[in-house]
């Protein structure tokens, strides 16, 4: 769906989050309407034949397109700076239409050895069944993804900021490898979100999300979707929807598009907790390591403050002091047990914080090998930082953390 619409030209990102795409019955409500229906009503044989050959614009069926699921696409797009945007049923599924759409068997993709868990497993197992052959470099190592590249690369797909070490890499700088290289760059905005960082800006071809995180907000949706040039969408994208039928549910649509009106100062307000919590975690005797792009400990500290809105997000990661990995495995597990506010879950991007044990959890199905390529070491907790105050998170942290 495009964004260009003439009521919203002109308008700033804020104004945009709460009018961009408002789409109104008969009855004029105020908030967006929710359309929970499979089919349409085709006003003539013509028409329906029409819209059916994509001739003529109006809804045919729900697989392939609603309109507020198209209102979500818009609002996104809007937010992302992208000519248009197409939303999928989880993240995953984003990624699946990503590849399916660009790549054949025979092309090779290059990505980040430290991409989310489920990428990795996509893009190096089960796309390798279909002959699509990939690469995993350094995430932060810019001549490894230049050199890597091949005369059959056809994508380079990057995560940044990573998860959970929150590795960051130079989205232009990779950009400009891919361009050389006749291929396209993909980002996983998931961390940074519009809010704080838009990679079409910087050079990407496509920004990837998945809703479920920060752009619902608040745990209760799964959703995915792709930001691009309207050529891309309608042309390599949409076909792989119809057929492929990875759709976005309307009701989950509309709670996303509900959630992108709060996104900008979630993640402001959830961004500036992490940063102080950060803080308190790196000199807490019980703490070893604490990674967060908004410390300028990080290594690419400055790199993110300036690709990232100069706002370190909201996730953080820390490892907890130990002599040895059983030590420190032990340790982790006994300050994740001990939370009573927080949240012993896997997810991130709620508006309640969210703490989790990644070596057990989200990168359980790598290998002890990969696992330890990506840093994802036994003592290491992610916090994906919510909306409580910053005294209870501490309070929650600190009774595991002082009792080693
Ligand atoms: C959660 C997540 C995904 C996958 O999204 P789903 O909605 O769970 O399918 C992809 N990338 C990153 C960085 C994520 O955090």
């Amino acid at each position: 769906m495009s964004t260009d619409s003439p009521e919203t030209a002109g308008l700033h990102r804020d104004t945009l989050a709460v009018r961009a795409a408002v789409d109104r019955s008969q009855y004029g409500e105020n908030s967006e309407a929710l359309y929970l229906t499979s089919g349409y009503v085709q006003p003539s044989a013509a028409a329906a034949a029409a819209r059916f050959a994509g001739d003529e614009e109006g809804f045919t069926y729900g697989r392939y397109g609603n309109p507020t699921v198209a209102s979500f696409e818009q609002r996104l797009a809007a937010l992302e700076g992208a000519e248009a945007c197409i939303s999928t049923a989880s993240g995953m599924s984003a990624i699946l239409m990503m590849c399916m759409g660009l790549l054949k068997s025979g092309d090779h993709v290059i990505c980040s050895h430290s991409m989310f868990g489920s990428t990795i497993k996509l893009i190096g197992s089960d796309l390798a069944k279909f002959g699509v052959e990939s690469s995993f470099v350094p995430q932060t190592d810019v001549a490894a993804w230049k050199a890597a590249v091949k005369p059959s690369t056809k994508l380079l797909f990057a995560e940044t900021p990573t998860n959970p070490l929150t590795d960051v890499c130079d989205i232009r700088a990779l950009a400009d490898i891919a361009h050389n290289a006749g291929a396209l760059l993909a980002v996983d905005n998931c961390f940074a979100t519009p809010a704080l960082q838009r990679p079409l800006a910087l050079g990407a071809d496509i920004v990837m999300h998945s809703g479920t995180k920060y752009l619902d907000g608040q745990g209760r949706v799964m959703a995915g979707a792709l930001c691009a040039s309207q050529d891309m969408v309608t042309k390599t994208f949409l076909p792989v929807l119809k057929s492929a039928g990875m759709t976005l549910a309307p009701f989950n649509a509309w709670v996303v598009l509900k959630g992108l009106e709060t996104l900008d100062i979630r993640m402001a307000a959830q961004s500036a907790r992490a940063l102080a919590l950060a803080q308190w975690l790196q000199v807490h005797p019980g703490v070893a390591r604490v990674h967060y792009p908004g410390l300028t400990s990080h290594p690419q500290h400055e790199l993110a403050m300036a690709q990232q809105s100069n706002c370190g997000g909201a996730v953080l990661s820390f490892e907890v002091k130990a002599s040895d990995a059983d030590q420190a495995r032990q340790r982790a597990f006994h300050v994740l047990d001990s939370l009573q506010t927080l949240s012993l879950s896997t997810n991130l991007g709620d508006t309640k914080t969210l703490c989790a044990h990644p070596a057990s959890t989200s990168h359980g199905r790598l290998t002890e090998a990969q696992r330890q390529t990506a840093g994802v070491v036994q003592g290491l907790i992610r916090v994906a930082v919510g909306l409580e105050h910053l005294t209870d998170i501490q309070t929650d942290l600190d009774r595991g953390l002082s009792s080693f």
